[in-house]
Formats: C-alpha cells, structure tokens, sequence
C-alpha cells in the first residue's frame, strides 16, 4: 500500500507519518512538500526505508499526476494554515487550499486513488455563541484562511457527489503538541516566555476554542481513513474549552511567569469569540476518542519547547529575519 501525505512536513502531517512509519505494519509514505517557512525535513524521519519525501507543489498537475498514479490512498494536510498571514494576504491561501486541493482531487480521479482524506477545520464554521456544531451545520468562514478551507471541502464533497470518488472531510479543533510552528498561540507563548519576553494576548481574552492533541488528532484521522465512509465529514475534538484568557494563565505557570509578562494587543480582525464541535459520529460510528489528558499533553508540550531550543531557535530567527524585510 502506497499512501501518499501531503504537507507531512508540517506539524500535523508530521505526526501523523512519524506515528505510521513507527508501527510494524507501516505502509510505504511518499510525502509531498513545498516545505515553506512552516515545513521541514528534519520533522520527519528521514531515512525510514517506507519513507518517501518529495518536495513540490500540490498546485503543480505534473507532479502531482506521477505521484498519485502510483498512491492507493490520500491524507491532505497540505495548507496556508495561519489566520493572520491570511489577513495580511490571502493570495496564497486561494492558491495551495483551494486550487491545490483541487489540483489532488483531479488528479486522484484520474487515476482512481481513495480514500482520500481531506484535512479541514472547525474555523469553516464560523463562530457559534453556545452548544456545538454537529457536521451538518452551514457554513460561514470569517477569516480568509477559513473561507479558502470551507471552499476546499466543498470542492472535496463536491468531487464525491459528482463523480463518486472516494473523499472524506475531517475537521479537528485547534491542535497542539512539539513541532508546531512558533506562530501559533501555545508555541508562540512558551517560546516567548521561555526567553524572558512579552506574550500578546487578542481584544478582551474571551474568546474559546477547544483543544486537541496533535496524536489524538491522528488517530482520529486515521479512524476516518481506515473506517469511515466515503462522501462523509467527521468532526474530531478535543473536550477541552479554554477562554484565551484561561490557556494563558496555565502557559504561564507552566513557564513559571506572571501576568505582567501580557500584553494586551488590539483583537484579530474578524476573530470568532467561539469554536466547539459535537463529536459524536466519530465516537459512534468510528470509536473516536481523544485520550490525552489536557494538562498533562499541555505539560509534556511545554516540556519540548524547553528542551528542543535548537528546534525553534533558527525557525524564530528566519521569522524575524523575514518580518524585518
Ligand atoms: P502547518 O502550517 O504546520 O504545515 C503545513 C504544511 O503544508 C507545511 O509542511 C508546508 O510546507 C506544506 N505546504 C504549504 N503549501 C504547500 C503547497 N502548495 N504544496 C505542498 N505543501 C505545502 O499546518 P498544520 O498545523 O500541520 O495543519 C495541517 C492541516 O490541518 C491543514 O490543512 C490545516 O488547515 C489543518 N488544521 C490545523 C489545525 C491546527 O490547530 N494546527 C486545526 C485545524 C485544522
């Protein structure tokens, strides 16, 4: 079995391969790449004899259309994943998650490759006041990033319904875990207060997402790949709402820091106040089940920062480097 794994260099795909690669039963990973600021080589297991990596563009057909005529399957992670970069422009968001997917989609269809499952978010559905969505709800995306994501899984349904191929839709809460890009709110905080500096925390701190574990999170989406139903949309949560306010509070005693190390910055554009999926269909029909108690995957999460600097050091560097020009 050939599986092949868009954006595996990244933070979520990575995990996921690296959990693949470590059973005994692994099938052969070919992993398409870009590998822009937020992908690296060095998250992968590099030189695991079913690894594969090969750095390219989900937008080039070419490419795209060699690997999947020899993939039996798709996990598509691949993604402009940061709402604030979508803020400032969103030209590259349009073009790897919308006409990216597309492109995978195309090319999975020629050649017949499912399932393939498509990686998206609870962001698609915009903000919801109280109770959670279930997987039916509409559609509403506030930022770019979620507007370019709900686009795709429409494009990945509509692939389905229209030409029946085998396409699935997950979409998770916000994740953490080691090797999430320094841009994101739990690295961004520990490796800030881990150097002495300032945290920013958005507008009045009120507004609540749900957390999840990076490895529950790929668990979850390999329920759906090896269980689930072709056409369908899983939603896979965490069970842990947090107010922005609360998660900074525990980083900061994680870091060993105090309140006078926030500083309260003008709130995100559009900034959904919050974000909560029902999970139910994953638990029922798949045995869905985060297992990772939050405070101690927070702990363990925290733990890495601390002890891989030369994993985040140079990565904060290009960022800045690349913030200054
Ligand atoms: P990430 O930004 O850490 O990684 C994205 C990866 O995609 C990188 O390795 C990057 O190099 C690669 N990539 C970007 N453009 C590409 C292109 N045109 N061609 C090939 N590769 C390209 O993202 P992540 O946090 O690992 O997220 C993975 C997926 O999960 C995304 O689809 C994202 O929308 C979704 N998601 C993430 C979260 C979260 O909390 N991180 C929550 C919900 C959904």
């Amino acid at each position: 079995m050939n599986l092949l794994v868009t954006g595996a260099a990244g933070f979520i795909g990575s995990a996921y391969v690296r959990t693949l690669l470590a059973a005994p039963d692994a099938p052969r990973v070919t992993v398409l790449d870009k590998l822009t600021y937020a992908g690296s080589p060095d998250n992968l297991p590099l030189g695991h004899p079913s690894l594969d990596l090969v750095h390219g563009d989900i937008c080039d057909a070419a490419l795209v259309d060699k690997l999947m005529a020899d993939a039996d399957e798709v996990v598509h992670f691949a993604a402009e994943s940061h709402v604030d970069r979508s803020i400032v422009g969103a030209g590259d968001f349009v073009r790897t998650n919308v006409v990216g997917t597309q492109t995978l989609l195309d090319a999975a269809l020629r050649h017949g490759v499912g399932p393939f499952v498509h990686i998206s978010t609870d962001e698609v559905y915009g903000s919801v006041a109280s109770g959670s969505w279930t997987e039916d709800h509409p559609l509403r995306p506030s930022s770019p990033y979620s507007a370019s994501k709900a686009s795709a899984d429409l494009l990945a349904l509509a692939c389905h319904r229209t030409h029946g191929l085998d396409v699935r839709v997950t979409r998770c809460s916000n994740n953490y875990g080691p090797r999430q890009f320094p841009e994101k709110v739990v690295p961004l905080f520990v490796t800030r207060l881990l150097d002495g500096e300032k945290v920013p925390l958005y507008g009045d701190g009120r507004h609540v997402r749900d957390w999840l574990h990076v490895d529950d999170h790929c668990l979850g989406v390999d329920l759906v790949r090896t269980r689930g139903r072709a056409g369908e949309v899983y939603h896979l949560g965490g069970g842990t709402e947090l107010s922005n306010t609360e998660l900074t509070g525990l980083l900061l005693r994680a870091c060993g820091a105090g309140w006078d190390r926030v500083e309260h910055v003008a709130d995100r554009k559009g900034h959904d106040l919050r974000y909560s999926l029902d999970w139910t269909k994953a638990r029922t029909e798949l045995g869905y089940r985060p297992r990772r108690d939050f405070a101690t995957g927070l702990a363990e999460t925290v733990a890495w920062y601390r002890e891989h600097r030369a994993w985040w050091e140079p990565r904060m560097r290009r960022a800045r480097t690349r913030e200054r020009r």
